[in-house]
């Protein structure tokens, strides 16, 4: 079984777990200024990609924090998790 390291209550089942889509994605400080193209790749261009990777993750059925992680998608192996709003270890 797959251990996600949760900043917050330590190593639980992934099945307690809900992926949170990229992490580390602003929200535009102005999204009113933006055109179209710009506003769709905010919301959908994601970078998808092979290796390492920033996310972002809930503990639904644990403290119900969000949190972000870096995990290898090839191996599917966490390598660090931190809180959200504290810089990337
Ligand atoms: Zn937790």
């Amino acid at each position: 079984m797959l251990l996600i390291p949760c900043p917050y209550c330590g190593p639980r089942p992934e099945l307690e777990f809900a992926y949170g889509g990229e992490g580390g994605i602003a929200r535009p400080a102005d999204p009113a200024a933006l055109d179209d193209d710009a506003w769709g790749a905010f919301l959908y261009h994601r970078s998808n990609p092979r290796g390492m990777h920033v996310e972002r993750w809930r503990h639904v059925h644990g403290c119900g924090r969000f949190f972000n992680a870096r995990r290898d998608t090839v191996t599917d192996l966490f390598a660090c998790s931190w809180k959200v709003g504290e810089a990337a270890p």
